[in-house]
This record gives C-alpha cells, sequence and structure tokens, in this order.
C-alpha cells in the first residue's frame, strides 16, 4: 500500500508525535518488534528489539497483545504471523521490505533439487532452511522432516539434522551453510554448492553438505581487503563479522557471530578496547553509541536497504491506522503452509 501524502510529508520528529500518541492509545493491545538494522527512530519505539530468533521467541510469548506490528523484512513478519495466537494480527509498516537473499530459493527450485538429490542417495537427506526464508520453504522442510535455523543457532540445527541423516541441503545461504558446516568440522571438500540455474546433481555425488547458491549482500559486500585494512589502521583491533560473510572473510576474522552474538561480544570486550564489526550498519553505529568505553567501527560500512524501508512515516500510518481498528500491510500465512513452517519452526525453537 502506498503511504498516503499527508504521512509521507511528515517530518521524522511530527511522525514520532503521532507514534507516541499511537502507541498510548493502544496501551498494551500493541506490541512493537523491531530488528536490530533497523534505523534508531524506530528502534526507539520498539517494546523488544532482537535479531530474529529473539523476536519469533517473543512472538510464540506475547499473548496478550491484540497486535504486533513487526519492523523488520517480511520473512521475518511471516514468522511471527505463524507464531502468535490465531486471533492476534501482525502487521508490517512497509510491504515493500522484502529481503533479497530470502527470494533466492523459491519453493518450487527446492523441489527439484530434492527430487535431484532424493534420486542420488534416497531419503539420507534433511532440509533446512535458514530463517531468512519464505513461509512455504518452511513449510517444504517441516513436510521433509527438516527444520529452520537462525544465524544465532545455525551449529545446533545442523548438528541435529546430521544427526538425524547423513547429508544436510541447506537454503537459502550459501555462506552461512558454508561457514556453520566448516565450524562442525565438516571438511571443504564434502561441501558443494546447488546452483538452481545450472544444477548438477553428479558433481554432487560426495557432497555431505550442499549449500544453497544464496547470498545477502549486505553481508557478502565485505571482503579479505577490509580487514587487511583495519588490520593496518588498528593493530590491536579485534574483528567480528555475521557468519552471512564469506568463509574467507571469517577465517581472517577474530570471531565469526550471529547478530546477538555481535552484540554480545562487543558488550564483553573490556573498556579501551578496539572493534571492527562486519554486519549492518545500523546495529554497528548503535553499538558505538552504547559502547563510549570502546572504539567500535565498521569493517566498511554497509546498509540493508530492505530493512531500511521501514520508515517512522509508515510506522506513524500503520498505528494510526491501528486506532481506528483499520489494518495495514497486514501479514497472513495460509493455514496449509502454515501448519508444516510451524513443524520446522517448531523442531527449531525446542533446540534452541
Ligand atoms: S541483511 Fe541481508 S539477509 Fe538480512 S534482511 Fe537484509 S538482505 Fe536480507
Amino acid at each position: 500500500m502506498k503511504l498516503p501524502q499527508a504521512y509521507a510529508s511528515l517530518s521524522e520528529q511530527q511522525a514520532a508525535e503521532h507514534i507516541r500518541a499511537a502507541k498510548a492509545a493502544l496501551g498494551p493491545d500493541l506490541v512493537i518488534l523491531t530488528h536490530h538494522y533497523q534505523r534508531d527512530s524506530i528502534v526507539a519505539f520498539g517494546d523488544f528489539v532482537g535479531d530474529s530468533l529473539e523476536l519469533s521467541r517473543r512472538a510464540a510469548q506475547v499473548r496478550d497483545a491484540r497486535y504486533i506490528v513487526f519492523c523488520g523484512v517480511d520473512f521475518m513478519a511471516e514468522t511471527a504471523a505463524m507464531l502468535c495466537g490465531p486471533k492476534q494480527v501482525v502487521l508490517i509498516p512497509d510491504r515493500t521490505a522484502m529481503c533479497p537473499m530470502a527470494a533466492m530459493a523459491t519453493r518450487q527450485q527446492a523441489v527439484l533439487a530434492w527430487d535431484a538429490l532424493t534420486a542420488l542417495w534416497g531419503d539420507d537427506l534433511v532440509p533446512v532452511t535458514y530463517q531468512n526464508s519464505y513461509a512455504d520453504l518452511k513449510a517444504f522442510c517441516g513436510e521433509h522432516g527438516g527444520a529452520v535455523c537462525t544465524s544465532a543457532n545455525a551449529q545446533k540445527v545442523l548438528q541435529w539434522a546430521f544427526s538425524q541423516r547423513g547429508r544436510v541441503i541447506f537454503f537459502p545461504d550459501e555462506h552461512l551453510g558454508r561457514n556453520s558446516a566448516l565450524a562442525l568440522g565438516v571438511p571443504a571438500s564434502q561441501i558443494r554448492v546447488w546452483d538452481p540455474d545450472a544444477p548438477d546433481p553428479q558433481a554432487l555425488r560426495d557432497a555431505r553438505m550442499i549449500v544453497w547458491k544464496g547470498f545477502c549482500h549486505v553481508h557478502t559486500r565485505f571482503t579479505t581487503a577490509d580487514v587487511d585494512a583495519i588490520r593496518a589502521r588498528y593493530p590491536d583491533a579485534k574483528i567480528v563479522v555475521h557468519p552471512e560473510c564469506t568463509a574467507e572473510v571469517v577465517a581472517r576474522s577474530d570471531a565469526a557471530a550471529s547478530t546477538s552474538g555481535i552484540v554480545r561480544y562487543v558488550r564483553d570486550l573490556p573498556a579501551g578496547a578496539t572493534v571492527a564489526i562486519g554486519t549492518e550498519i545500523h546495529l554497528v553505529e548503535r553499538l558505538a553509541a552504547q559502547n563510549p568505553d570502546k572504539t567500535v567501527v565498521p569493517l566498511a560500512r554497509s546498509q540493508c536497504g530492505a530493512m531500511y524501508r521501514i520508515t517512522p512515516q509508515a510506522l506513524a500510518y500503520t498505528l494510526d491506522e491501528l486506532t481506528q481498528g483499520r489494518f495495514v500491510n497486514r501479514v497472513r500465512v495460509p493455514k496449509t503452509i502454515q501448519k508444516w513452517a510451524n513443524k520446522a519452526l517448531e523442531r527449531m525453537l525446542a533446540l534452541a
């Protein structure tokens, strides 16, 4: 839905006044969930701020609120809509906040890959999808004995998957899949890429871990040259990166951690430390502001355009309409998809 001009032309301060007033009017009926990559003027109004695992858990817990407004990207709001109660309403302030990586693996493509690989190995294969995927792909994993994971629990979910069967196919992020498998000791030679545009099942015959050829442009933007430049400029700096970065960048850094893991990593460094962070710029800048006793710098500037679609003006409109009983950009998932996607999500939440 296009934002009405009366809202599009609001200043940030005017939008904030609308948001405050609507929040006061809606009271406990409303919960606003905000992702760490949102801009500060959105995070300021979040009842909970977290990464996708933390927000999934929250969505499953906040049963008293009638309305959940999700300030993040589309697949996260879908997950909230699947985990919340049947009478709760989930809204996203801008429908165009769509994660490009989630669109890199469709259910249809997954079915083709599955058919080709099970023709090779029979049922000795478990599908695992990163939370950054659409509900129908999650449902595919649920239907075939698989699970969802987030960057915070990818290794744990993979361990579980390998305890079920001999091989894993991991959607849609090649890099999170590879980094997590390497961390578990899977040899690099047994990790192979499935390219949906040029599938070659025979070339994967010896693979144990099949990673989908998808990526996050925000995190693959960081290079080993960025790491070297930070080491030259700040020889004592620690470098921590998100596991959606390439394996080369992860290997050259001091640590790889999920979004919430990065928050803890910075918090736990001693005063006076210097840390360079390879993740979305809004989180890096917030961590710099929250840790004034440390030097916190970006490994390089990298912004998620999808997250940035959520503006204070759009949030103000969503909430004002809600006070009038009208739902803007309601997020719903068909029941048939929800049933199996929830199965995959429940397997993850049980492990976490
Ligand atoms: S940071 Fe990357 S994976 Fe996360 S929402 Fe943005 S594009 Fe998608």
